[in-house]
């Protein structure tokens, strides 16, 4: 078990494309997942991506469910995650990042998607999200694209933020 530190935007990689895992089944993916969840709990977050933690690697875990009622944690794990399909419809939902402490906005974003993922062991699966799993996941892999979710904000009011970020987290 190891609790990482979570970058501050724009810090180390959280600017770069991430690149696609090649090795499964390998003892250093594994551990890094581990690492990932253990820190989203720690955080705590619904979802973590591999950059926050300073690995430019397409891999993410997300938990939506343990907060609520019955608390109990099981984290899905995301590797080379790409969507197939989005949908027309959208949603205006807030959203927050732990890279981003204290920043808080509206983002719109389809509200369903077809996903295709890699478990640990390199196999594939596609499925069907909808709603907040579905918004949560696109935040998520953003985060593999270099993207966060201020960048869908006019440019004066993302280059603010990231102007308090630097000066609270970063200087
Ligand atoms: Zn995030």
């Amino acid at each position: 078990m190891a609790i990482k530190r979570i970058l501050v935007y724009p810090e180390g990689c959280l600017k770069q494309v991430a690149k696609p895992v090649t090795v499964f089944n390998d003892k250093g993916l594994k551990v890094l997942v581990q690492d990932l969840a253990d820190t989203m709990y720690d955080a705590p977050g619904v979802g973590l991506a591999a950059p926050q933690i300073g690995v430019s690697l397409r891999v993410a875990v997300t938990d939506v469910d343990w907060r609520s009622e019955d608390g109990i944690k099981n984290h899905q794990v995301w590797i080379n995650p790409e969507f197939l399909w989005k949908s027309d419809e959208m949603e205006i939902g807030e959203e927050g990042c732990l890279s981003l402490p204290d920043i808080y906005g509206d983002v719109e974003r389809p509200n369903a998607v077809r996903l295709r993922w890699y478990d640990l062991e390199g196999k594939p699966y596609e499925q069907d999200f909808e709603g907040f799993q579905a918004v949560a996941l696109q935040h998520e892999f953003d985060h593999l694209d270099g993207k966060v979710f201020i960048d869908y904000f006019s440019r004066l009011k993302r280059n603010m933020i990231i102007k308090k970020l630097k000066k609270k987290y970063l200087s």
